[in-house]
């Protein structure tokens, strides 16, 4: 990242659009809220994501003005065409934000990346790509302490959503003193960390403990393996009016096991089974679903899709993998 490149473009006003991935969670909209924060009394600047997100990402500052690709394509699709810096958060290959994916790639307008997934695609002018570090949120705040931004409540409440959720409540290995230098830094901002924490994780949805509870009468544990699999069926979906998010964090449940370091959550949809990830130590799930799931992520949390499978197939795909040993 050339800082005084980035300066110097962001002197003087500019059409910004803030773009992140899809199914955008906590680090994707905390990141790109704060963004906009930051540059939104200076710019005209607008956030597009890919698609809808969850109801617990709902109450965050000005959410309720993200623009929604599949829902607004024309005024987006102009927005980009008009844009002349766009900010990819979060996200390190185009193909993550789906429909827009090429006219974000084809526009000629000054392209920032700013993310920590491994081995990203080089379709921007700037890049500040990190994979050790936690959080795109940790990565957004560097940026904006790098060109003297002054941060406040607002901004500050947004990185510390894409913190927390990014690392599991500050549990996961790659959780630095850096890590939580940052949070010290925005609790000076007088955020309130209860609060956001209620509104993240005790909003739950009726549906979402019901879900939960079929999940849990569906778990396999391989106990060989140290890896155990819970599931969701189509028609479990349907009769209960899934929405999406209401499974996240479902995958990190098996992990809770003894012994078990390594766990994976099944959903099937009507073109396939869309899988989660998760490990903890050396596993590398990233490889794991790069190699097998047509998927990615990082070491400790990836994910993939089997397209055209049902449950049962999904599921037998998965245990002949474990069982050969091929991981
Ligand atoms: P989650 O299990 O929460 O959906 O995703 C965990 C991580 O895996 C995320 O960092 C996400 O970027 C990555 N991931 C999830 N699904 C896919 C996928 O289909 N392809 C790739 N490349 N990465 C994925
Ligand atoms: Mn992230």
């Amino acid at each position: 990242m050339d800082y005084s490149a980035v300066k110097k473009i962001l002197s003087s006003k500019k059409n910004i659009v803030i773009t992140t991935h899809k199914s955008p969670d906590g680090d994707a909209l905390g990141s790109s809220l704060a963004l906009f924060y930051a540059l939104y009394s200076n710019h005209n600047v607008s956030i597009i994501v890919p698609n809808n997100y969850p109801d617990y990402l709902k109450w965050m500052p000005y959410s309720d003005k993200i623009l929604i690709y599949e829902e607004l394509q024309v005024q987006c699709d102009k927005l980009i065409i008009d844009s002349d810096v766009i900010f990819c958060l979060d996200f390190n290959k185009p193909y993550r934000v789906d429909a827009m994916s090429s006219i974000i790639v084809n526009n000629d307008s000054y392209k920032i990346m700013i993310d920590h997934h491994e081995e990203p695609d080089l379709f921007c002018d700037q890049m500040l790509s990190d994979c050790t570090i936690s959080s795109t949120a940790e990565l957004v705040y560097s940026f904006l302490h790098n060109l003297g931004f002054i941060l406040n409540k607002n901004i500050a409440t947004c990185l510390y959503v894409g913190l927390v959720t990014d690392t599991g409540s500050f549990k996961f290995p790659n959780v630095t003193g850096q890590t939580h230098i940052i949070v010290s830094e925005l609790m000076k901002y007088n955020i309130n960390h209860s609060l956001i924490h209620q509104n993240l994780y005790d909003t739950q949805s009726e549906t979402r403990l019901k879900l939960l509870k079929i999940c849990l009468s569906n778990l396999n544990v391989y106990r060989n393996f140290n890896t155990a699999l819970i599931y969701l069926e189509n028609k479990d979906l349907i009769s209960l009016n899934y929405k999406k998010g209401d499974t996240e964090g479902f995958v990190n449940i098996p992990l809770g096991l003894k012994g078990i370091n390594f766990s994976a959550f099944f959903i099937e949809f009507k073109d396939g089974v869309k899988i989660s990830f998760r490990s903890k130590g050396l596993f590398d799930v990233n490889i794991f679903a790069k190699k097998h799931f047509n998927g990615g992520g990082h070491k400790n949390a990836a994910g993939g899709i089997l397209l055209e499978y049902d449950m049962k197939s999904a599921i037998l795909y998965f245990e002949n993998i474990i069982m050969k040993k091929e991981i």
